[in-house]
């Protein structure tokens, strides 16, 4: 994992406020990474970066906007993760409602998990990861070793 991190970030609408919130405390920081959202989420922190990077006459965040999470965003994060093309996930889901895409929420995590990448789903653990020491270094994370499950004999 290098330096500057690809981030995934999404938030559920009743958590948008929350990550919004977390973004603004946060900007100067997220700035220099690569950020990479869901559809809406996405719409919302480039619209407060770019507006702060332009008060602070500062470099334009590098923001990657997806599909919208129910529309496949939180898929197309997934592929990324599988892909090693996302070093860590905010992902601010909401525990009091229904999703339409539960399905896509719980896939978007178990990939998350199964490829080791730093995640956090509140705001405390998001604080906590993004004052780690280790953002400002290179850091790999182990992986487990599914050789012998890619070569297990299938009978047909
Ligand atoms: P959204 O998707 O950012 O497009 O609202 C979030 C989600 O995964 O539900």
């Amino acid at each position: 994992m290098r330096k500057t991190k690809r981030i995934g970030l999404v938030a559920h609408d009743n958590r948008k406020k929350d990550l919004l919130e977390w973004v603004e405390w946060n900007w100067e920081t997220l700035i220099e990474h690569d950020l990479i959202c869901t559809g809406t989420t996405g719409k919302l922190i480039e619209g407060f970066l770019l507006e702060k990077a332009t008060e602070a006459k500062m470099k334009f965040p590098r923001i990657t906007k997806l599909k919208s999470g129910p529309l496949g965003g939180d898929q197309q994060l997934g592929a990324l993760i599988a892909e090693g093309k996302i070093d860590m996930l905010i992902f601010l889901w909401d525990p009091m409602q229904p999703q339409p895409h539960d399905v896509d929420v719980k896939a978007l995590l178990r990939i998350a998990v199964l490829y080791n990448i730093p995640t956090a789903c509140n705001r405390a653990s998001a604080d906590f990861m993004i004052s780690s020491k280790l953002m400002t270094t290179d850091y790999k994370p182990i992986l487990k070793d599914y050789t012998s499950y890619i070569q297990r004999a299938i009978e047909y």
